[in-house]
């Protein structure tokens, strides 16, 4: 019924497993027979404070029941209030724009440094230099910027002007002349396969950029909102960049953009806009999610839950050294590479069928972004299951 419908009125964009989730409890789900699966996904970093989250859901209800959006004309109470959370989270002297969406807030990220190149120079500076096995989004321009040479098909062709890749960062540096504007880069690339940049290296560009007046701009969708253990990885390499977007993990579920900068004037009345973004609903949100994280890290407990998750992945690692060759990742976003490709394949098949949920990124890495209030039972069934899955597959 479901696979009917989907495949006659759904634009057929994903390979779709045809599931019928009914509920969520945490990181656990159920389907309409009342199978139980461990999520190792939370919707690809998105579910940060889990399914059915009961103070979330609540925040949303008297939220909703009150006023859901009145546009951007009005000043928004929670919006505003979101604002001076991610300042005060961030560590930082900054502002926010709010989208809807992470290719939404590179967007705006890439036209404020845009503005900046038109209007700080004598020369227009517009050139944005990524990273090959980047992820930025999947609008023209944000697929541009996305380093990976099978997304710039012709089909969707032209694309903007002014974009570059580099393999690693100590190429950036040869590659950046008069009209560059920007530098955009993951900190952890996570659908390139879960790596890590080198701090040092990451913080000499820093440094070198400043100097340069060049913009570094830091995509934390999928690695923002705690995912690494610090609110945002910039805190955990020490950097202050100059644009930071966040999307994913920070609305728990619903849909949020944001564009944090310490560019506070840059954009003026009429440069940029949405009319959804910043929203009550998406704010009111996003506020309560992020007390949660926030108790969550002061307590101490995400920190255990990392230990936890990370003995967990080191010791299936140990046990299976024909199947991975490494383990990758940091705080709850983590990976293990595998040999190739098509065992790959099979263990994410078996997985499913044996109830826990995980994800790929890049060729060869199996990926685990469970929401950061996952318990240890759940974390201890999640790898019992991968393991009998293990079990089941051809070495
Ligand atoms: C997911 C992701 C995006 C795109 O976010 P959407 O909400 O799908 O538009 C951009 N950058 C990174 C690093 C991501 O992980």
């Amino acid at each position: 019924m479901i696979e009917q419908l989907d495949k006659e009125y759904v634009l057929q964009t994903y390979p779709r497993n045809y599931v019928n989730f009914k509920r969520g409890v945490n990181a656990t789900l159920f389907d309409e027979n009342e199978k139980d699966y461990i999520d190792f996904t939370s919707g690809i970093g998105v579910v940060s404070v889990g399914h059915g989250n009961e103070s979330v859901a609540k925040k949303i209800y008297e939220q909703v029941s009150n006023i859901t959006h009145i546009s951007n004309l009005y000043a928004i109470e929670p919006q505003a209030k979101l604002g001076e959370k991610i300042a005060k989270l961030s560590k930082m002297d900054v502002a926010t724009f709010f989208a809807n969406s992470g290719a939404e807030a590179n967007e705006g990220a890439i036209k404020l440094a845009r503005k900046y190149g038109e209007t700080k120079f004598d020369n227009k500076r517009y050139k944005v230099i990524t990273l090959e096995h980047s992820f930025h989004g999947r609008t023209i321009t944000t697929v541009r910027a996305t380093g990976q040479e099978a997304m710039h098909t012709d089909n969707f062709s032209p694309y903007p002007d002014g974009f570059s890749y580099e393999n690693e960062i100590a190429n950036i540096y040869k590659s950046i002349d008069n009209e560059t504007v920007a530098v955009m880069i993951e900190l952890v690339q996570g659908e390139g396969g879960v790596q890590p940049l080198d701090k040092k290296e990451v913080q000499d560009l820093a440094k070198f950029l400043k100097e340069k007046d060049i913009l570094l701009i830091i995509d934390e969708v999928q690695t923002g909102a705690y995912r690494t253990g610090e609110f945002l990885a910039t805190n955990l390499y020490d950097i202050q960049p100059d644009i930071i977007t966040m999307a994913k993990g920070l609305g728990g579920g619903v849909p949020i953009g944001a564009v944090i900068t310490t560019h506070k004037d840059l954009f003026t009345y009429g440069d940029h806009g949405s009319t959804f973004g910043g929203n009550y609903l998406s704010t009111a949100a996003s506020l309560e999610v992020l007390d949660i994280l926030e108790r969550t890290k002061d307590s101490g407990e995400l920190d255990k839950t990392i230990s936890y998750f990370e003995n967990k992945i080191e010791s299936l690692f140990q046990n299976n050294k024909e199947i991975f060759t490494s383990t990758v990742g940091i705080g709850l976003m983590k990976g293990l590479r595998v040999k190739d490709a098509d065992t790959l394949a099979s263990i994410l098949k078996e997985s499913f069928e044996q109830g826990v949920l995980l994800l790929r990124a890049g060729k060869n890495t199996l990926r685990m972004l469970p929401a950061l209030t996952i318990t240890n039972d759940e974390i201890d069934e999640g790898f019992k299951r991968l393991e009998n899955a293990l079990s089941k597959i051809a070495k």
